[in-house]
This record gives C-alpha cells, sequence and structure tokens, in this order.
C-alpha cells in the first residue's frame, strides 16, 4: 500500500527522506506543499525535482479521508462529516467568530470512556484515528474555506490562515490515541505545516493522569480538564474515569502540568447538568477544590441528544453557580452554544460510529436512564 504523507511529522518525513535516498530538507519543501497550499497532486509541486515527484506518485500519497457531507448552521459554524472507511465517519466543526476561527478535531471513531452525559459515549468505540485522518479535518477545513472565500471574492494572503485556532474537542479521548495525536499536534504546530502556537492548540481530557503528564514533556499545549463534578462521588457517577484517576489525583497532575504548559492557567470544562451537579453548594465546592490550581472555569449548557435522560440547568440555576464561582475570585465564562440546530455543539456529535464494544447494547441493557424534570434553559 502506498505510503500516505499525511501520517509523517517533520521528523518522521526526514526519515523518509533519508529512505527513499532524497536530501532531509525536502520534507520541509513537501510539508509546505501538502499543509500550507493543501496540495494533494504531486505534479503540482514545481520546486521538487521531476524525477523525485514520479517517485513519489508510484510509493506514496496525499490522501485524507473524504468529506461525505457538509452542513452550514445558521451561525455560520459548519460541521463535516469524513469518510474514514468501513462504514464509519467522523464529524469536525468549524466556529467562526469575530477574531479567529475554530476548528473542534475528532480523535477517535467515537469513545471508549463512558461519560453519562456525552452522546459520543453512546455511540460506542471502534477504533483510534491515524494521524492522517486527523490532520486531515485541519488539511480539508482549510482547502474548503479557502475555496469559499475565494470564490466570495474575500481571500486573503493568509488563506492557510483561516483556521487560527484547534480545539481537539471532537469525537473520542485525544489522550487515548496518544501517539497519533501528538503527531497531528506537532504538524499543527510546525511552521513549515499550519504554524500555530502551542496557545492556539488545545487539547481537552477527560482526565487520563499519566498521558497528561506525558504530554507535559513531549508537546505542552494549551490544556482543557473535563471537570465536570465538584466532588468524587458525583464525578464517579458522570465520569467514570474519575474511579480510575479520581480528583485528587487529577488536580495534583493539572498542576504539574502547568509548569510547562503554554498558557498559565488549565480550563475547567464544567456540563451544567439539572438537578445533578448545579446546585450552589456544588459551586461552593468547586471553588474550595480548585483553590490551589490556576484555572479558568468554562461552563458549558448540556446539550441535549435523544434518549440523553439529562436536561440542561435553567438559566438561573447557571447563572447562580457562575456568581458563587465570581466571587470565589475565578474567571468563569458560560460557552455559547454554537451549531446546535445541526447537532454541532458540545457533546452532540455522533458521525458514524460502528460499535465494535457492543457498549449500547450493553447499557440499554443495564443502565436505568434518569429522566429529570425541571425547567429549561
Ligand atoms: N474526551 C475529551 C474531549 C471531548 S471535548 C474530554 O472529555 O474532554 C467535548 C467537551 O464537551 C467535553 O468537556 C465534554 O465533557 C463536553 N460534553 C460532552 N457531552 C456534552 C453535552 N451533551 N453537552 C455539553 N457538553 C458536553
Amino acid at each position: 500500500m502506498a505510503i500516505n504523507l499525511l501520517d509523517y511529522d517533520a521528523e518522521r518525513l526526514g526519515q523518509l527522506m533519508v529512505q527513499l535516498g532524497e536530501k532531509p530538507f525536502r520534507a520541509k519543501q513537501l510539508m509546505k506543499w501538502i499543509h500550507q497550499r493543501g496540495v494533494a497532486d504531486f505534479d503540482a509541486m514545481s520546486d521538487i525535482a521531476k524525477s523525485f515527484r514520479q517517485k513519489l506518485a508510484v510509493d506514496a500519497c496525499i490522501a485524507p479521508p473524504a468529506m461525505m457531507a457538509e452542513q452550514i448552521a445558521k451561525d455560520g459554524t459548519r460541521k463535516w462529516l469524513l469518510d474514514v472507511g468501513t462504514g464509519n465517519g467522523v464529524e469536525a466543526v468549524f466556529i467562526p467568530e469575530d477574531d479567529r476561527g475554530t476548528l473542534c478535531v475528532s480523535s477517535q471513531v467515537g469513545c471508549a470512556l463512558d461519560c453519562t452525559f456525552c452522546s459520543t459515549a453512546r455511540q460506542g468505540f471502534n477504533r483510534n484515528l491515524s494521524t492522517a485522518e486527523i490532520i486531515g479535518q485541519l488539511w480539508w477545513a482549510n482547502r474548503r474555506l479557502s475555496f469559499d472565500a475565494a470564490r466570495v471574492g474575500t481571500a486573503t494572503n493568509d488563506d492557510t490562515r483561516i483556521v487560527s485556532n484547534v480545539v481537539m474537542m471532537g469525537m473520542g479521548e485525544p489522550l487515548a490515541n496518544y501517539d497519533n495525536v501528538v503527531a497531528a499536534m506537532r504538524l499543527m504546530l510546525d511552521d513549515n505545516a499550519y504554524g500555530l502556537s502551542r496557545r492556539r492548540v488545545t487539547l481537552s481530557t477527560s482526565g487520563m493522569v499519566p498521558q497528561m503528564d506525558k504530554l507535559r514533556e513531549d508537546c505542552p499545549v494549551a490544556l482543557a480538564v473535563s471537570l465536570h463534578a465538584p466532588n468524587d462521588s458525583i464525578r464517579d457517577q458522570i465520569v467514570p474515569i474519575n474511579k480510575k484517576y479520581p480528583l485528587k489525583q487529577l488536580m495534583d497532575a493539572c498542576n504539574r502540568y502547568l509548569e510547562k504548559a503554554p498558557r498559565d492557567f488549565i480550563t475547567f470544562e464544567y456540563v451544567m447538568l439539572d438537578g445533578i451537579n448545579d446546585k450552589p453548594e456544588h459551586a461552593h465546592q468547586l471553588a474550595a477544590l480548585a483553590r490551589s490550581t490556576s484555572c479558568k472555569f468554562n461552563l458549558i449548557p448540556f446539550n441535549p441528544f435523544p434518549n440523553a435522560g439529562y436536561q440542561r440547568s435553567s438559566r438561573e440555576a447557571i447563572h447562580r453557580f457562575r456568581d458563587i464561582l465570581l466571587q470565589a475570585g475565578y474567571i468563569v465564562t458560560v460557552r455559547k452554544t454554537r451549531g446546535d440546530d445541526i447537532d454541532a455543539a458540545c457533546g452532540q456529535l455522533a458521525g458514524q460510529v460502528l460499535d465494535k464494544t457492543r457498549r449500547t447494547e450493553k447499557m440499554l441493557e443495564t443502565r436505568p436512564i434518569i429522566f429529570k424534570s425541571g425547567g429549561d434553559a
């Protein structure tokens, strides 16, 4: 099978060049063509010797996952469904804002963790995405967005930067697919590829402590942690990986991460679930829990999906919760819900996952679904 060059970060591409009898600097040239100019055809790479281009055309390819569908929400959010073979699809979401464009990237087909309020979890797990499939989401997004900008006459000289920020917050747990995610993030950061600063690449984890320590050494980027609960008993229920790495260990890992992080705070994500984790006493507990960690809170109003079994906290409950954290001296934002008319909001990405774990069946057999009453925001 041909080598897919999208699987290679700078270091490995340099090694590949040597194996192919070429100078290592060819890697830089190739990366610029592939990632900055979005070129998939070796013939177009005019500063590379024709003989080498011909050789590459035989042995190698530039093969991002195929784009199957695009949906555009009323607020301009776009969701792409990418074909990752054998009936599976993953989703990437582009969120335009006044001062930036953020791409939300998936790392796995489904997710093996079992967070009870997340629709990706309900899909079960199929497999890890390859580096090519992860970076392919950014490759596509830039190509697609610059194509549209050119068509409507708003293209600038800086079209490779239409995506200015990446968040590893799509389908999957990125730290459970460590090697491929790190290779893809290295490409995001590489000046010959996407050239994003470490502060503009954010990885979100449910709290895989050993991998957080490893990331701190290998590729420190901005870190978000899905906290979602102020104590172990609630977190054990809704983010089950907490049973393996409870809050004390998680908070210690956050403090260690901060020693090398490109930003001087961790973002704690906190999904607001009506009646579950949104009471004033929870906010006070949370304020105490995070006391010795430099952090910001991002409250995420729960985004519903069919048979979720949860409801979004009321607007009043969210404001009350926010105010308690503010009074305790924290910086708090409430995440705006973007793209929910196309199911592109947090926790709504489902793609097409052929579950290998029988998770869905097992869940239906064993888990009583909690139905809550109460107001909506
Ligand atoms: N697995 C990683 C990456 C997912 S990021 C992680 O857990 O951090 C997506 C964020 O949206 C996480 O904070 C996740 O907990 C949150 N989320 C999941 N389902 C949600 C829902 N239905 N409504 C709002 N946020 C949700």
